[in-house]
């Protein structure tokens, strides 16, 4: 085989079929969707959101992943990268003999040890064009699972970098899908990027557009999230807003306002179409889950949010801001957080894990559950059956529910 670059899979879906829904698909979660996605035992009462855990995105990748193995079984399998940001995942992968390699900014280091021929899966977020180029270079066999959501907000980047306009990106200047879509406003001329992490730093980019800041004091708090010579008295003249697509919609929305007064406040309503272009891109995947958990949110009668995915997963993080100022909520990254001595669970702001033993209160006790784009329904079913356990219940002894939302109710 000559080709060298692949994007649409290798035609073996219908092998590796089998053996994801074998890994990744849940009877637990079935049983609760086929209960109406609400249903008790033993006084524990469970709402599942509508939509909730793997994405388009992530299934096409996991999907492509497990054909590679399969298409090369003589190869060096490497990812550049964890593929999704799922612990369970990305161990299952390894497990196949798939390397997942370390974090690095500088693509010979971080692929120093990939050779010619050997076999490189890039994530469904993406890699940066150097990253791309250098392993071109290298003559290695790429499997591109980069998903067709952020391709379309490179399209955005390319489109206002062609015409002039620093891009602006709301997202996590660390994350791989941001420095990815970064990385495309760099091959143009001229092309420059910041990226913005919430409504906080924008504010202080808005301070430095109305010349209450200075350059010196901005760029002391995004030396690291621009491009290597980004000056603001040159480069925040014309902007054009994207977003990472994991990010939380309404803080998306707060931050291209805040932008946009800005901009009008420095150059007049009447400059902003030649000052500022704004698109949102959120992905259709994360409005929908972020979408369904305001819906459970505002039914109400929940007595406690858990919310299922990795600790360094945007989306997932997204959700559990959203229900943590709202209802109790427990972050977790796979079904082992539950145990006999309580919760394991991630604070969003804080590092690590801490420990809630007494978190599920006796008597009826109404649990909203929901999980990111990354987590697979095995880990949503595990964690809810291990819930379950601690009341000497199973996934088979679930009932269906009246509304939760219509208040407590008994399941013996
Ligand atoms: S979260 Fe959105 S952009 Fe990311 S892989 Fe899923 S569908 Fe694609």
């Amino acid at each position: 085989m000559n080709e060298t670059y692949f994007q649409k899979g290798f035609g073996l879906k219908s092998e590796v079929g089998p053996l994801l829904a074998r890994t990744y698909q849940s009877a637990a979660v079935e049983r609760l969707k086929s209960l109406g996605y609400e249903a008790g035992a033993g006084g524990l009462h469970f709402k599942l959101a509508k939509e909730f855990g793997f994405c388009y995105g992530v299934d096409r990748a996991v999907d492509y992943a497990y054909q590679t193995r399969r298409q090369f079984p003589d190869r060096r399998v490497f990812l550049s990268g964890e593929i999704i940001h799922n612990p369970d995942v990305n161990r299952r992968l390894t497990d196949m003999g798939i390397e997942i390699l370390g974090d690095s900014h500088d693509p010979v280091e971080r692929f120093k040890t990939v050779g010619s021929g050997d076999v490189v899966i890039l994530p469904a977020f993406g890699v940066s064009v150097p990253e791309l180029n250098h392993l071109k270079a290298k003559q290695c066999v790429l499997v591109d699972t980069t998903c067709g959501s952020v391709l379309n907000v490179w399209k955005k980047v390319n489109y206002y970098a062609k015409d002039g306009y620093t891009v602006i990106i709301h997202g996590k200047h660390h994350h791989e899908e941001t420095r990815a879509t970064a990385s495309q406003a760099l091959t143009h001329k001229g092309g420059q990027y910041l990226c913005v992490r919430d409504v906080a730093e924008t504010e202080r980019v808005c301070e430095f557009i109305r010349g209450t800041l200075s350059a010196a004091d901005l760029m002391s708090t995004f030396g690291e999230a621009s491009s290597a010579d980004f000056d603001p008295e040159v480069h925040l003249q014309r902007i054009g807003l994207a977003n990472q697509t994991t990010m939380l919609m309404s803080e998306t929305l707060k931050v291209q306002d805040t932008l946009r007064r800005a901009m009008i406040d420095r150059h007049g309503a009447d400059n902003l179409e030649s000052r500022f272009r704004a698109f949102d891109t959120i992905c259709s995947a994360t409005q929908e889950r972020q979408d369904a958990v305001l819906e459970m949110l505002d039914a109400g009668g929940l007595d406690l949010m858990v919310v299922i995915g990795g600790y360094n997963s945007s989306n997932t993080q997204a959700l559990a801001r959203m229900c943590a100022p709202r209802v109790t909520t427990y972050y977790v990254d796979s079904p082992e957080c539950v145990t006999d001595a309580g919760i394991q669970h991630h604070l969003i702001g804080t590092p690590g894990e801490s420990l809630a033993p007494a978190w599920l209160p006796a008597g009826d006790v109404r649990i909203g559950v929901t999980a990111g784009a990354s987590t697979p329904d095995s880990v949503v079913g595990e964690t809810i059956e291990r819930i379950l356990a601690l009341r000497g219940q199973t996934a088979a002894d679930l009932t269906q529910a009246a509304d939760i939302a219509q208040g407590s109710q008994s399941y013996a």
